[in-house]
């Protein structure tokens, strides 16, 4: 990343006033003493090639791209520019990279966010494991297909959205043919939770007072994995369910910073300093929350 004038980055969302990626990618630029500034743009619905043309004509750095954008962005950039194979597998754009030459590149560092976060807090990855995802809306999708490509021994997807579930389903089974997949509903869920290695909460489930958790306690059992991608509040009833008949948790701060901090590489091409990202994010957790 050349320096002189000041470079702006941002994420593209709408809403996007709750987000937490300003604290962790300024505090990053100023430990690094790199002239840049992340701020939060809100995109109504439609606004993404347009706003896209703008910011690349307005020499921004770098974006991230936050709900309900990500896959006009994917749509976008599958026309206009270049996309990695994450966002091709995943028809979804979280960051794009403005390079050199002009040209813009799509790509998506949630679900490698999400593998980063997994083998930091538990040393493991979805090979090998029984895997329950519930949510199949965007990151839930994200989630699984990659669960599915790192050798998971069989998949499990429960959503109330029906047709949500019917479209990962199929998409699993065309990106890992072979791989046992099934679609369940929350009620068979809660029954065959127990028998999963990994749990993966992936709906808007708990990000509320008064959330139930979507799964009793013996849905859980002890040395079980369960990972909500839930941040705030950073132990769901689901986590604080499954805590309790002593399941291995973690909620999805890791998540938050991980895919921030691969974003951070893509654009400046420097190694993120992971560790401030991290005290920069629990900070600003903890002065939201307060
Ligand atoms: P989304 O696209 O709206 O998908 C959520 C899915 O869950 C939808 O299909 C929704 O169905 C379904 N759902 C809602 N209530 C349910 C219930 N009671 N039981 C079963 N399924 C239910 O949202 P998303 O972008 O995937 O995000 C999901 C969650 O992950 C959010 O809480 C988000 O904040 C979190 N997240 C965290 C990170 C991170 O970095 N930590 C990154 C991405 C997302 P309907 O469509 O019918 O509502």
């Amino acid at each position: 990343m050349k320096q002189g004038r000041l470079i702006p980055f941002a994420l593209l969302g709408h809403p996007v006033g709750h987000s937490l990626s300003p604290a962790m990618h300024n505090a990053a630029f100023k430990v690094l003493g790199l002239n840049a500034c992340y701020s939060l743009l809100d995109v109504p619905p439609g606004g993404i090639p347009r706003t896209l043309e703008k910011l690349r004509a307005q020499k921004y750095g770098g974006l991230n791209v936050t709900i309900p954008h990500k896959e006009a962005a994917y749509r976008f950039l599958a026309s206009q520019g270049k996309l990695s194979d994450v966002a091709q597998l995943l028809h979804s754009v979280n960051t794009v990279v403005f390079r050199p030459d002009g040209t813009l590149l799509g790509d998506n560092t949630d679900a490698p966010g999400f593998l980063d976060a997994l083998r930091e807090a538990f040393r493991t990855s979805p090979r090998g494991k029984r895997i329950l995802v519930l949510g199949a809306g965007g990151a839930g999708r994200a989630l699984a297909l990659t669960c599915a490509l790192q050798g998971a021994e069989s998949i499990l997807v429960a959503d109330v959205n029906l047709a949500a579930r019917r479209r990962l389903l199929l998409a699993l089974r065309q990106a890992a043919p072979g791989l046992p997949v099934a679609g369940a509903s929350l009620a068979h869920a809660r029954i065959a939770a127990r028998d999963c290695d990994l749990i993966i909460q992936a709906t808007p489930v708990g990000l509320h007072p008064g959330d139930p958790s979507l799964l009793p306690p013996e849905a859980f059992r002890k040395g079980q994995i369960v990972f909500d991608l839930i941040y705030n509040p950073p132990v769901t009833p689901l986590l604080a369910t499954a805590q309790a008949v002593g399941a291995r948790t973690a909620n999805g701060l890791g998540m938050l910073l991980h895919q921030g901090a691969r974003a951070f590489r893509l654009w400046t091409g420097r190694p993120p300093p992971v560790a401030v990202m991290r005290a920069a994010l629990v900070k600003a957790l903890k002065t939201r929350r307060s």
